[in-house]
């Protein structure tokens, strides 16, 4: 019987959203499925997205579970996160899937 417990943390502030920061993850139940489980990032009450959470060849794949468009955070060799292909991270050279990352990996989630 698999432990799937959810897990959840808060996020450091970012330019945009002060304080109120945070994250969720269900572990899958299904060991079989290349998801490793379901991550809910809120950053304010309308900025709340969930996406399905995988790790492939480095990297950290977020797929939305709403439109299914996929963000990767690719990890440096000691796992931390460099950088990734969503476009707020662009204009801010960081953003809230790679905040996640870090949080993710702190908590032993990944
Ligand atoms: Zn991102």
């Amino acid at each position: 019987m698999l432990c799937v417990l959810p897990v959840a943390g808060s996020l450091p502030a970012s330019k945009t959203h002060k304080a109120g920061r945070r994250w969720a993850f269900l572990p899958s139940a299904d060991a079989t499925s290349p998801s490793l489980g379901t991550l809910t990032i809120v950053q304010s009450k309308r900025d709340t997205v969930s996406y399905s959470v995988a790790v492939e060849d480095g990297q950290v794949l977020f797929c939305k579970l709403t439109d299914g468009e996929v963000y990767g955070v690719t990890l440096d060799r000691s796992g931390r996160p460099v950088k990734c292909s969503c476009p707020g991270f662009c204009f801010q050279k960081t953003c809230k899937h790679c905040d996640t990352v870090k949080e993710l990996k702190a908590d032993g989630v990944l």
